[in-house]
This record gives structure tokens, sequence and C-alpha cells, in this order.
């Protein structure tokens, strides 16, 4: 079965933003990736742009979008909700690209039973919980008590690693894109065959 989705999951300041968007600007891979621009009701950080980063919604909205089945998957995440639109999906079809999903271990349990043949599970975490913590405070973006809520999850999060196909540990920030980019290339080829 060909794949063309590549869902990557991990703890909060594991680096998948950063090395996805390595992977969106890699010249051999962006004209044949599209990422899933997720929608969600957290706030915006500073930086982030609408319908790049996130489709920035209200709650109300978001409920709204619940109500009529435009997401193909959704969770509460460290106290806010994010979705995937099904029109993510229908666009990377449409153009035959393989689609880049960031989203959390629930959203990834989600598309393992909605659709597992198609999608390959990768999970990212740095070396240790310690590490998370300080690139969360690094990234100077994030309230100091939510920084607390995320590392609780983080544990959590790290006990479902064994569901992916595949972990990478994000240590150097160039061998964890290296080990990304070698999985998003078989995809690829396995999907031109
Ligand atoms: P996530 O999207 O998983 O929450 P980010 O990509 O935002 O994580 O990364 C969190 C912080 O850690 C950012 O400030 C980023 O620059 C930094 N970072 C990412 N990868 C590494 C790495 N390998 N070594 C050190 N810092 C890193
Ligand atoms: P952040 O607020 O740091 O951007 O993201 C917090 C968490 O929400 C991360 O684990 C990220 O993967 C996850 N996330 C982002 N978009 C989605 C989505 O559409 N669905 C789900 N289930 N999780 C998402």
């Amino acid at each position: 079965m060909r794949k063309s989705l590549i869902v990557i999951s991990g703890p909060s300041g594991a680096g998948k933003t950063t090395v996805i968007k390595k992977l969106l600007q890699d010249r051999e891979l962006k004209d044949k990736i599209l990422f899933s621009v997720s929608h969600t009701t957290r706030k915006k950080r500073e930086g982030e742009k609408e319908g790049e980063d996130y489709f920035f919604v209200s709650e109300k909205e978001f409920r709204e979008m619940i109500q009529k089945g435009e997401f193909l998957e959704w969770a509460e995440v460290h106290g806010n909700l994010y979705g995937t639109h099904k029109n993510n999906v229908e666009k990377a079809e449409e153009e035959n690209k393989i689609l880049l999903l960031d989203i959390d271990v629930q959203g990834a349990e989600k598309i393992r039973q909605k659709m597992r043949e198609k999608a390959v599970f990768v999970f990212i975490r740095p070396s240790s919980v310690d590490e998370l913590k300080k690139r969360l405070i690094s990234r100077g973006d994030t309230p100091e008590k939510e920084i607390e809520k995320r590392i609780k999850d983080a544990q959590k999060e790290i006990e479902e690693e064994n569901k992916f196909d595949f972990v990478v540990i994000n240590d150097k920030l160039e061998h964890a894109f290296e080990k990304l980019k070698e999985i998003v290339k078989k995809v690829i080829s396995e999907n031109q065959k």
C-alpha cells in the first residue's frame, strides 16, 4: 500500500516544528511534500503566521467545525483544541504530495484507527525530559505555568512511543533532520513506484 501521510508526534519542545520547517525548505523534498496546517484555539505566538503555522480560531468556531464534521481528527492538547481539517488531505491528494502532520499522540491514534494503511508514524523526542524543559524555556514564548503542563504531559506522551513506526531522537538537530529526511524520501520513492 502506498503511503501518503507522515504523522509526526512528540512532546512539546522536542523540535517537531524546527525539523518540519527544515524539511519544507529542503531542495530535494520541498516540491513533493505539503504541511498540514491545523486549526487551533491556542493564542498565536509571536512570529506565528495565520494560515502558515495554524489557522487561529475561537473555541466557538472550532466547536462549529466539529459539529459540521470538518475535521479528520481533533483533540484537546495541553488545554487547547487542535484539529486537522479534511481539506488538508484532499489538497495533498490533488497536488500529488505527501502530507506532513504535526499532531499529538491522541491525533496519531485517531489516524491509526481511520487510515493506518496510508500513514507512516514518527515519534520525535530528545533523550531527556530535562532537555525538553530547557528548550521550552529557551524558546521564550510559553508561559511558565504552561511549560509545567507540557512537561507533565510529556511523560505520558513518551509512553506511547512504541506505537510509532520510527522513533527519532533529536539531540543533534542535523542528525534528526537527516534521519527524518531519509524516512520522507523512502515514502516518496515508494509512492512513485
Ligand atoms: P516542538 O515543535 O516539538 O514543540 P520546536 O521545534 O518549537 O519544538 O523546538 C523547541 C525549541 O528547541 C526551539 O527553540 C528550537 O529552536 C529548539 N531546538 C530544536 N531542536 C533542537 C536541538 N536538536 N538542539 C537544541 N535545541 C533545539
Ligand atoms: P503547539 O501549541 O506547541 O503548537 O502544539 C501543541 C501540540 O499540539 C503538539 O503536540 C502538536 O503536535 C499538537 N497539534 C498541533 N496540531 C494538531 C492537530 O491538528 N491535531 C492534534 N491532535 N494535535 C495537534
